[in-house]
């Protein structure tokens, strides 16, 4: 319990001794704990004005539970100031729950600010970074403020958070500005209840604050540039063609000039990176508007104060250098969201105007971005022409979220910075429990009461670098919050890196665990499920259908183009596509052509025979995926939806050999017509289940309009119908079964707008109520949510055993 708030405050902030409201009114005393994202947000001076203006005495503080408040003074202004909490809370504010309690009044003479207190078993909800505010916008243009053109400007509104957040409760000693000793200036304006920068933590000036420099990285020795000179010098290498190193809020850029193309060419070459898209920055959304078609609801979400990356359309002459999207009709496109980005984009010093640069994450290849200076210097310096670093450390790596919007609502990507760590909001209470994850585009997850914090996005587990940037992510996580987790969930698939880690736990017992602390694995497709079903609130038993590339069977097998009914507890495989053979494992994965292979295996030789596909392929090669196909060397059984995608991009001769994971998929969707509606008839087996979906009766219409030079647009507007159609066929079938007429689609295939669009009009043509994925990523950045309410369920079911590990081995 909070007690001794008493005299010795720090902060005295009476305005007169007088007490308030004392005219023959009814006096009271409440206590007040708000809950939410009520810290680092201009809260307690709110609190503080609030109290002011309804003639109020009594206290505020941070605690580790939340903002608490004792009011006293007339009842009547007491109940309208708590309504007004609620009613005018600052704009970054998200307010969840306003507890109250009304005690004896005990002669508070005064309004006052204490200090934080802290408690190690509560926790509060830790604000995301949020982009420069208005107000702060203004005057770093303002050639009369303190501030003009300083790159650190901030204020309660606005400024980095949660990436220099150590601990709780949010003050600066916590954050990575403790280094930084605030100036008289400065200090004035954070000890002042009425000012924007009253305790704002990361508060700072050009003459206490921190500082931009920048450093040649060919060439060692002392030969930065400091201040405005150095940001300059930076825009001038970027006009020169320069690929730029820039220290941002939760990681460093690479930055390049979009409309050149020998710069972007030499960024993809240094960088390691054939095709991925790079995401680009412009100043504003007229800058964006000359190269992409924004809508109100893209222009809303570019605006908004996370600023994220948002997928838009491009036009047509667009600047924007073709290799920054190779082969894609879309633009990741995002404004700028730090003082320093203004800065580099505002055209001062620049000779010419480009309308935006590249800003790609710095790191190599698949690696986790780059935060610290010295990091930065040896992992990107071969990368970078010049790096423009400041002394404001990065605690917490947070790469950009990449997001869209898709019938006027927004469906994340990639969720991370501006998001995490602020919890999706679950309508049941949750055990604390850990989910690991799988392993592309990875994050993890921890729940704790009705919240899922779900991890900032940690990348492919594929190295040990980003490993260990996941374990230290956990540990930062879990102390944050207050965590000790009471269950573990993880994936089926053995080889994962977040399954070895669950199990590393497991036998090697974290000191904070209890031996009896349940292990709980969980099958990739219904996690997929349980996620879309967690986000939309829906608790009962639906048809899900989880279409992606790559996750591990029951079976042991690789499944991917799932039919399940399912809730959060169980799941039983209804229908999915047949199996075929994954040639060399990963390698039919790298290169399509094999698994077009392995689709085609089984087709009368009369109809694959002149196939343009096996010129394409080494002799030798073809012979050995032959061989591998017929016998299972080296090869598991997949039911992918994805690769059934990759092989059919492949047979029309668009992508052979991917460079990141889902081009061949995504180069299939940019080329389908849109306006195309008709479909190959995919014929559907009646009677048991699980139904099993020939996938032979495509390939054969397929390679029927190919040979008959149906234009590849077309076929594959043909194809991408099919599986919608199929998709609400097989929907029908386990209706007629079970009765079920609620469908949740996840899984990395429904980023395919072409596919989920009119997946969704057949579903509702046909009476089903689907549910798709908004606030998390229908990809595997979203499995972690799945894994922590299915374990959620299975310990609470009576048919749990504790303490239980089961990994499944492959089976042949
Ligand atoms: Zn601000
Ligand atoms: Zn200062």
């Amino acid at each position: 319990m909070l007690r001794d708030f008493g005299e010795n405050s720090e902060i005295d902030l009476a305005m007169n001794d007088a007490p308030r409201g004392a005219v023959s009114v009814e006096l009271g005393r409440a206590r007040i704990i708000v809950r939410g994202i009520v810290q680092g947000v201009g809260f307690r001076p709110f609190i503080y004005r609030l109290a002011n203006d309804h003639e109020l005495n009594g206290w505020v503080l941070n605690s580790t539970e939340g903002v608490v408040i004792e009011v006293e003074g007339s009842t009547k202004r007491i109940e309208e100031f708590i309504a007004d909490i609620t009613l005018s809370a600052p704009p970054l504010a998200v307010v969840e729950k306003v507890e109250s309690s009304f005690l004896p009044p005990i002669g508070y003479r005064s309004f006052i600010i204490q200090p934080s207190q802290e408690q190690q078993d509560k926790f509060v909800l830790i604000s995301p970074d949020i982009c420069i505010c208005p107000d702060c916008l203004r005057e770093l243009f303002d050639p009369r403020d303190r501030r003009y053109r300083y790159p650190f400007i901030n204020c309660t509104n606005c400024g980095p958070r949660f990436t220099i957040i150590k601990d709780i409760p949010y003050d600066r000693p916590k954050t990575t500005m403790a280094a930084c000793q605030m100036c008289p200036s400065c200090e004035e304006e954070y000890y002042n209840p009425s000012d924007r920068r009253f305790h704002a933590q990361p508060n700072a000036c050009p003459t206490c604050g921190p500082r931009v420099w920048l450093v040649n990285g060919r060439t060692a020795g002392d030969n930065s540039t400091k201040g405005e000179e150095a940001i300059i010098r930076a825009r001038h290498l970027l006009n020169k063609g320069a690929i730029v190193a820039v220290k941002g809020l939760g990681g460093f850029h690479l930055v390049c000039d979009a409309t050149d193309d020998a710069s972007v060419a030499r960024l993809r070459e240094r960088k390691g990176r054939v095709n991925k898209p790079f995401a680009i920055m412009s100043l504003d959304c007229q800058a964006v508007e000359k190269y992409c078609h924004v809508s109100d609801a893209e222009r809303q979400l570019l605006k908004s104060p996370q600023r994220p990356i948002v997928l838009l359309r491009c036009k047509s002459g667009s600047p924007i250098s073709a290799l920054v999207a190779p082969n894609n009709s879309c633009l990741g496109v995002m404004l700028p969201y730090t003082p320093l980005h203004y800065l580099l984009l505002e055209s001062k010093g620049a000779e010419t105007d480009t309308p935006a640069l590249v800003m790609t994450s710095g790191n190599m290849s698949e690696e986790p971005i780059a935060v610290g200076n010295e990091e930065a210097l040896e992992r990107l310096g071969t990368l970078a022409d010049a790096f423009l670093l400041h002394d404001r450390d990065i605690h917490v790596r947070c790469d950009d979220t990449v997001t869209r919007v898709f019938e006027g609502k927004e469906a994340i990507i990639r969720r991370s910075r501006g998001y995490a760590p602020f919890p999706v909001r679950l309508d049941f209470e949750m055990k604390q429990v850990l989910a690991c994850g799988a392993q592309l585009k990875n994050t993890f997850c921890i729940t704790k009461e009705n919240y899922a914090f779900l991890s900032q996005h940690v990348g492919d587990m594929e190295n040990l670098e980003t490993l260990s940037s996941f374990e230290s992510g956990i540990e930062h996580f879990r102390r944050l919050f207050r965590l000790s987790p009471d269950v573990i969930a993880y994936d089926l698939h053995p080889e994962y890196l977040a399954t070895k880690y669950a199990l590393e736990l497991r036998h090697n017992g974290a000191e904070q665990l209890s031996g009896e602390t349940p292990f709980v694995p969980v099958q990739h497709h219904h996690a997929h499920i349980a996620s879309c079903l967690a986000e939309n609130g829906v608790p009962e038993t639906v048809i899900g259908v989880a279409f992606d590339g790559t996750g591990y069977g029951e079976d042991g097998q690789i499944w991917g183009g799932e039919f399940l009914i399912c809730d959060f507890g169980d799941f039983e495989r209804r229908a999915h596509l047949k199996y075929v053979v994954l040639p060399g494992g990963e390698a039919a994965i790298r290169k399509p052509y094999r698994m077009a292979i392995s689709y085609l295996y089984h087709l009368p030789a009369a109809l694959t025979s002149g196939l343009t596909l096996f010129e394409r392929i080494d002799p030798v090669e073809l012979e050995i995926v032959r061989r591998q196909i017929e016998k299972g060397i080296n090869s598991s059984l997949t039911s992918s939806c994805g690769r059934l995608f990759d092989a059919v991009s492949s047979l029309l001769g668009i992508c052979d050999v991917i460079t990141y994971e889902g081009e061949a998929a995504i180069r299939l969707e940019m080329l389908a017509d849109e306006s195309f509606e008709d479909g190959y008839h995919w014929p559907l087996p009646k009677g048991k289940f699980p139904i099993v979906i020939d996938t032979e009766p495509i390939f054969g219409a397929i390679i029927h309009d190919l040979k008959a030079g149906v234009p590849i647009a077309i076929i594959s507007a043909k194809f991408h119908n099919a599986v919608a159609e199929m998709i609400s066929g097989v929907c029908c079938l386990i209706r007629e079964q079970d009765g079920l007429s609620k469908v949740a689609l996840s899984g990395g295939v429904f980023q395919n707008l072409y596919l989920l669009k009119r997946t969704l009009g057949h579903l509702r043509k046909r009476g089903f109520k689907p549910y798709i994925h908004h606030q998390v990523p229908c990809n595997d950045g979203g499995i972690a949510l799945g894994q922590a309410v299915i374990a959620n369920a299975k310990v609470a079911s009576p048919n749990f055993r504790r303490g239980s590990v089961h990994v499944l081995s492959g089976a042949g």
